[in-house]
């Protein structure tokens, strides 16, 4: 039942009280918005937490990211 779509899933981290995205789970120092993950306190899946839950910015450039390169 593992899903092959990961890019659709990606893992998020809560860092203060939102969920943000990042690209190399634990790895990253930075979500994808910028933000500084300074403190882990959970890792989970996109789908797990819901967009609802999700930092807009991450989300949002997250959708977004769709390889623009001229
Ligand atoms: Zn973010």
């Amino acid at each position: 039942m593992t899903s092959p779509h990961e890019e659709e899933n990606p893992v998020v981290l809560l860092t203060g009280n939102t969920w943000h995205i990042v690209e190399h789970s634990r790895r990253s120092a930075a979500a994808l918005c910028g933000q500084a993950i300074g403190e882990r306190r959970a890792h989970a899946r996109l789908k797990q937490v819901g967009a609802a839950n999700l930092c807009p910015r991450c989300l949002k450039l997250f959708q977004g990211d769709e390889r623009r390169d001229a």
